[in-house]
């Protein structure tokens, strides 16, 4: 007799909804068709057909990333795993670190590059804004970091660093690395990595790609490369080792077991951004959200951050007093099944526009169920006037 007895376990059906949510929160997010069916297959994590399959990888990861740099490649974890090992790699004990903090996620890079050891000094931006390049300037000529952590889209609160091209310039002339998390919004705006002259790029599955979560993808730039190979300490971390990953990443051998599921989810993900082309999915994006948010605004809601500095992958929106995020996420969801976010600190809710989140379809329902839930917790809006919103700026947008 085993001493531990077998427990009572319901069967996954009895725990998932009926009916799927609309998953329409800060990721993950909804997954096209193809994305679905890779998942659901296993095969050799080596030999000719995963090696075809990495070839593909990274070159669309070449296109999606707009780099010519070989040094990209996929981390088996999620957008987390891949922060640490841009991080891990170009940080060592003693590196001046300048991270520029707008929120939740930045502030975690900055913890992940004390972690490794690096001086860290932060720039805190208020509030609802982006970095200011000419305050920027001035702590990199005073502290003269020699790595730069900022985030493209802060999806905690909403705010966007619009002057990322010319945060780069300003600390590549100063011979500063520059590490950028594009998690979520990486294929939903333009981020020409070369052209910005950014050294990593940091992005996960399951936001702006639309695959799931798991599997994540990392770009170095050469001059990044010439610095992790020189490092003078050993990386602490074998898994994240960005020098290993090239057995499996450059040399179709063993590093360890590829998630080879995940891959192909995200080989699928990718080939739809490429049929898709970036061009024409950024317009989806800018689209899709002004249009939602000329609706949300319509309804009588306010949005959290000025336009800007306004992020347009996840819409952040004010709570009136007296209606917390957790009431409001609780009643969409049991209500209207529609899945939508809270935050981690602000008064606000979070609605993603990431990938298939931006399908006009799903516009209509989660606008719908936004007002409604509203209208249900005493709080009244408009609902038609933000439908009407709705369609008007789609016709404006995409005329017959
Ligand atoms: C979601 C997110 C992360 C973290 O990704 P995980 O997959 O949860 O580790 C990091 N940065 C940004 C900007 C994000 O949106």
């Amino acid at each position: 007799m085993s001493k531990i007895s077998v427990p009572h376990i319901d069967h996954l059906n009895r725990i998932l909804p009926e009916e799927p949510l609309l998953m329409m929160g800060a990721g993950p997010v909804p997954i096209p068709a193809a994305v679905a069916q890779a998942n659901g297959i296993v095969i050799n994590h080596l030999g000719e057909t995963m090696s075809r399959i990495i070839d593909q990888v990274k070159r669309m990861g070449s296109y999606i990333f707009q780099t010519n740099s070989p040094w990209l490649m996929g981390v088996a974890g999620p957008g987390s795993a891949a922060m640490e090992m841009a991080v891990t790699n170009l940080v060592w004990p003693g590196t001046r670190v300048l991270c520029v903090c707008n929120g939740f996620f930045s502030q975690r890079l900055a913890e992940m590059a004390r972690r490794a050891g690096g001086h860290v000094e932060v720039l805190s931006v208020p509030e609802g804004e982006g970095v200011d390049p000419s305050e920027l300037t001035a702590l990199l000529d005073h502290w003269q970091p020699e790595v730069l952590t900022i985030v493209q889209g802060e999806t905690s609160n909403t705010t966007h660093n619009k002057d990322l091209a010319e945060v780069s310039r300003l600390a590549g002339e100063r011979g500063c690395q520059v590490i950028v998390d594009a998690v979520c919004t990486l294929s939903t705006m333009p981020l020409p990595m070369d052209e910005w002259g950014i050294d990593a790029v940091i992005t996960g599955g399951q936001k702006g790609l639309s695959s799931i979560p798991g599997v994540s993808l990392v770009a170095f730039s050469e001059r990044a490369w010439e610095r992790l190979t020189a490092r003078p300490v050993p990386m602490p971390h074998w898994t994240l080792d960005a020098t290993l990953a090239t057995n499996f990443w450059h040399r179709a051998s063993y590093h360890y077991t590829a998630p080879v599921s995940g891959l192909l989810a995200l080989h699928e993900a990718m080939r739809l951004v490429c049929e898709e082309t970036i061009e024409r999915r950024y317009e989806r994006h800018r689209g899709s959200s002004e249009a939602l948010q000329a609706g949300i605004t319509a309804l009588g809601l306010s949005l959290y951050v000025p336009k800007a500095a306004r992020l347009n992958s996840v819409v952040g929106i004010q709570l009136p007093d007296g209606l917390s995020a957790k009431t409001v996420c609780d009643h969409i969801s049991a209500r209207y099944k529609v899945e939508i976010a809270g935050s981690f600190g602000p008064p606000i809710v979070r609605i993603g526009q990431m990938g298939e989140q931006c399908r006009v379809h799903h516009l209509f329902r989660t606008l719908h169920a936004l007002g409604s839930t509203f209208n249900d917790l005493g709080h009244p809006l408009d609902v038609p006037q933000g439908m009407a919103q709705l369609e008007n700026q789609l016709q404006q947008r995409y005329p017959e």
